[in-house]
């Protein structure tokens, strides 16, 4: 793992900071916003092809409205304009590597100061439920780590022993294998779970059909990592392990960060970009596009960057001493979501809810190819799952979509994860085919 990429040089530096930083007022937070902002801005006009040429009539920024003077970049020109974007050629970035939903992967340069400062900033929200480095850690990351002889003898899980963190292979995953993990987690006790909430989900699902009792005390807090997080799964993920989840919201082009705090409340964190949260016109409202600017991007500046998730603002302020503004929901992907013409978009949450009243169903994935069909895959666990499940679940779709849209269902052992070793619960591929 690339420990001194991220825990070196300047990490120790901002870990202090953003500590100290965790009780500032609005308008002080607001005011390192600025300056970042206009120290970011100044440094990509300066370093970046694409910028200077994008900039050249834009002055200089005195005031965080001035934001919107400046373009939206949308994901298709970072895309393509990626090479004229970077400031910092490939030998002294930190390379992060995103998935798409075409499939078309982005190569993301991140500056090692940068890498720090995101991680530091990830660890002191981390911190605040008792993690540090060093305590036992169990990490359900999507790289690839056994070999075929640990397959073979049922061990899904390398332990890096220095740190005491052991990470579990979220691409073996099943109803044969999860017993062995879940009975080498509960030999290992970790203090802490970080990684894909849906690998959770089905070892919590899993224990809790089967009766297992997950020792309590044992998990301090959970970190859920790059997947939109339901509400069944973090209530299963709860239950199971006995212990509370802490959502965040990051990604992997680096996007600001958004933090649960203890009071179950998101906040944005404004001292790591700009959020805007914008309409179809590009006008400020509660619920919609999230547009981000965050500071942390040096490497490849993401200014006004229309990332394509939702989210959802909530007024007021929260009592948990942070000041950052607060977020209702983290609303996920634009894009995934599937089409029906008699009922129009069914967003990620209305697509989880089909499991409404269900039982049996380990995990479905809906793909949609065509306008007029889709298919949607189901892993069932037999001993639960009836005809009376797939009624209830076929009702709960159709209370949806409508009764003109075909759905096929397709019974299958497995389903493949992304590139990225993420699991999407839906794969959407009729988006260019809509005129919005
Ligand atoms: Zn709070």
């Amino acid at each position: 793992m690339a420990y001194r990429k991220r825990y070196g040089g300047n990490y120790k530096k901002y870990f202090e900071k953003y500590k100290e930083n965790k009780t500032l007022s609005l308008k002080e937070l607001e005011q390192i916003q600025l300056e970042r902002l206009k120290t970011f801005v100044a440094n990509s006009k300066q370093n970046s092809d694409f910028y200077r040429t994008k900039f050249s009539d834009i002055g200089t920024i005195t005031s965080l409205k001035d934001v919107k003077k400046l373009p939206i970049l949308k994901k298709e020109d970072l895309r393509k304009n990626i090479n004229t974007i970077y400031t910092i050629n490939k030998e002294k970035a930190n390379i992060s590597k995103t998935g798409g939903t075409t499939g078309k992967s982005l190569t993301v340069r991140f500056t090692k100061d940068n890498t720090q400062e995101r991680f530091a900033m990830l660890d002191v929200f981390r911190s605040s439920f008792g993690y540090k480095l060093g305590k036992k850690t169990a990490w359900f990351s999507g790289k690839s780590i056994l070999t075929q002889n640990d397959i073979k003898k049922n061990r899904f899980w390398k332990t890096d022993y220095y740190y005491k963190v052991r990470y579990y292979s979220t691409f073996h995953i099943n109803k044969k294998s999860i017993p062995f993990y879940i009975t080498n987690l509960i030999k290992f006790k970790p203090k802490f779970l970080v990684g894909f909430p849906s690998n959770m989900y089905e070892i919590a699902k899993f224990g809790i059909n089967n009766n297992i009792d997950f020792p309590s005390n044992t998990i301090k807090a959970i970190f859920p990592t790059a997947e939109t997080i339901t509400p069944d799964s973090k209530k299963a993920i709860e239950q199971f392990f006995k212990t509370k989840m802490y959502n965040q919201y990051a990604s992997s082009e680096g996007a600001p960060f958004i933090f649960e705090c203890k009071q179950g409340k998101l906040h944005f964190e404004l001292q790591s970009g700009i959020f805007e949260v914008l309409d179809e016109n590009d006008n400020e409202t509660n619920e919609g596009r999230l547009i981000v600017t965050p500071f942390a991007t040096e490497g490849t500046p993401l200014i006004r960057y229309d990332i394509g998730d939702n989210i959802e603002l909530l007024d007021g302020t929260c009592t948990c001493g942070n000041n950052n503004p607060l977020v209702k929901t983290i609303l996920g992907r634009s894009d995934d979501f599937i089409y029906s013409k008699e009922t129009g978009k069914i967003n990620l949450g209305n697509i989880s809810n089909t499991l409404k009243d269900t039982e049996g169903i380990v995990k479905f994935q809906v793909v949609q190819n065509i306008l007029d069909e889709i298919t949607i895959l189901l892993i069932v666990d037999n001993k639960d799952y009836t005809e009376k499940t797939e009624k209830i679940f076929l009702k709960n779709w159709r209370d949806r979509v409508g009764y003109k849209l075909q759905i096929k269902l397709k019974y299958v052992n497995t389903i493949p994860v992304e590139k990225s070793g993420k699991y999407r619960m839906v794969k959407n591929n009729i988006k260019h085919l809509l005129n919005d």
